[in-house]
């Protein structure tokens, strides 16, 4: 079954078509990969599937349901939560009060500073935030400030933030950009371990292709606003007209 199914989505910016009849389906609990040079729509296409964006034209559906017309924490509370281009962490926050802030974020439809101050008589939610840094290995950089914490640990941070709304859709928009390899490699492995361990769907948004290789079992081709070519990898790797728009090949 199709957890995403975007149909015929277009937006303009002004004169500029950013995304013209997008089509593309997301099957449930798979990794699903979305690739294209710079400037083809990749992230507007995401910013229209979390109400970050409105399109002109088309539809939206999020387990067969409307996102349109829906605002971001509505979405966000259907299911789909968003690791975003640059790390959204707060970094005068310790590791542990950002992982509070999507789990009150989920609970209450928005986060509110004076939540930290009520926090000694929120068990679950302190909880829940624990077991999470525990599931991503945080655990004891729990009172670290987050603007101390290596690249790939702010982007584990900001990964464990999201899983710990227990989405059903991931979305992720080049999570391995500006990184070392060796964050690279620990980002790989921790979406791997995500993917085993979880019912989660991912959709990836990626340069990367060492990336994209290693994780998606779909993979769509954006060029100039408008989807080229779906496939597997095997035959997105093969595939002239792929090498041709994006590998420069
Ligand atoms: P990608 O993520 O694939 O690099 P984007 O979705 O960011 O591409 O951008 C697609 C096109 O839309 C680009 O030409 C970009 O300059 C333009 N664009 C993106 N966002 C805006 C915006 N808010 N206003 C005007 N133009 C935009
Ligand atoms: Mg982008």
């Amino acid at each position: 079954m199709a957890i995403l199914k975007v149909k015929d989505v277009s937006k303009r910016f002004g004169g500029l078509k950013a995304l013209t009849d997008v089509n593309l389906s997301v099957e449930e609990n798979s990794v699903h990969a979305i690739i294209g040079p710079n400037g083809a729509g990749k992230s507007t296409l995401l910013n229209c599937l979390v109400g970050k964006l409105i399109p002109d034209t088309g539809s939206v559906l999020f387990d067969n349901q409307s996102v349109l017309g829906r605002e971001p924490y509505q979405i966000n509370q259907m299911g789909i939560s968003r690791v975003f281009q640059t790390p959204e962490i707060f970094g005068e926050l310790t590791v542990m009060e950002n992982m509070l802030i999507p789990i009150f974020a989920m609970r209450d439809g928005a986060f509110r500073m004076h939540a930290y101050e009520t926090i000694a008589n929120e068990k679950e939610v302190v909880e829940q935030a624990e077991a999470m840094l525990e599931e991503m290995n945080m655990a004891d950089k729990r009172h670290m400030h987050s603007a101390s914490l290596s690249r790939g640990d702010k982007r584990r941070l900001e990964i464990g933030m999201c899983l710990s709304q227990k989405p059903r859709l991931l979305l992720l928009d080049e999570p391995t950009a500006g990184m070392a390899r060796a964050d690279t490699n620990n980002t790989i492995d921790l979406l791997k371990q995500i993917k085993d361990e979880r019912d989660i769907t991912i959709a990836i948004i990626e340069h990367d292709m060492h990336v994209v290789f290693s994780l998606a079992e779909r993979i769509t081709v954006l060029a100039q606003g408008t989807p080229l070519v779906e496939d597997t990898p095997e035959n997105i790797r093969g595939n002239p007209k792929v090498r041709e728009a994006y590998l420069g090949e």
